[in-house]
């Protein structure tokens, strides 16, 4: 049984201030929850988040992250850093990264290697634009963009890590992948982990995230292969995502 997580993603939003206000209100309104939950939060509202987290039982995260340890690569941050200052969990390869950063399935593998190593969860980001969806290539990309995701990973450590397949076109779009629809693709990406690892694929957690919202989260999380939501903008309003982690708490 494959315990479910909901995990916000702020994307560029919040000062510091404003993030340890959130996570006070997600705090109140999340005390019941059986799920994990997790914050991702721009790298300046690191400290106050941990702090506003009282070491609690919500998991604090980072967006994005740099695969090398350290050196001359300016305005960039590595996950020990992160991991210095409390950080457990990291979104990697997220859309916007790979369509305005220039990441691709190399940089996303590199990275989830390094979130390993510093001992942090990766929640790696994996899924298909409109055209590719209309062009009957989703399966096959997926299985790709997974598969070159997890290269030269142990299945140990494959163990402690997330995937979130997020459609490109119902991210931030409130077009949002029907429950039937985003439940076969996760288990397409299912089978290339059962390719990779097959005594491990049952249990690592597949999440969907694409304008996943406090109306549609109930019959999205009834999915048997969703095993979660990666949420941007419903988790910047505490009453939203409470609403979505009691949906993932039933
Ligand atoms: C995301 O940013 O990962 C996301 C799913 O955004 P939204 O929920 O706003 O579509």
């Amino acid at each position: 049984m494959r315990k479910k997580l909901i995990a916000g993603n702020w994307k560029m939003n919040k000062t510091p201030t404003e993030a340890a206000a959130l996570i006070g209100e997600i705090i109140n309104q999340t005390s019941g929850a059986t799920c994990d939950v997790a914050v991702c939060v721009p790298y300046i509202d690191i400290p106050a988040a941990r702090d506003a987290l009282k070491g609690g039982a919500i998991w604090l995260g980072a967006e994005n992250c740099h695969h090398k340890e350290s050196g001359a690569y300016t305005g960039e941050i590595s996950t020990g850093m992160l991991k210095s200052v409390g950080v457990n969990t990291v979104i990697i390869g997220h859309s916007e990264r790979r369509q305005y950063f220039a990441e691709t399935d190399e940089t996303v593998n590199l990275k989830t290697k390094a979130a390993i190593a510093a001992g942090l969860i990766p929640i790696i980001c994996v899924g298909e634009t409109l055209a590719q969806r209309e062009a009957g290539y989703t399966d096959a990309l997926v299985s790709y963009q997974t598969k070159i995701a997890y290269a030269g990973i142990s299945e140990k450590d494959a163990l402690n890590t997330v995937v979130a397949y997020e459609p490109v076109w119902a991210i931030g779009t409130g077009k949002t992948a029907t429950d039937e629809e985003a439940n076969e693709t996760i288990g397409v990406i299912r089978e290339a982990l059962r390719c990779i690892y097959p005594g491990a694929a049952e249990d690592i957690r597949i999440l969907y995230g694409g304008s996943m919202n406090e109306k549609n989260a109930a019959g999205l999380l009834a999915q048997p292969e969703i095993d979660g939501g990666l949420i941007g903008g419903a988790s910047l309003a505490a009453e939203k995502f409470a609403a979505i982690v009691k949906a993932a708490s039933l």
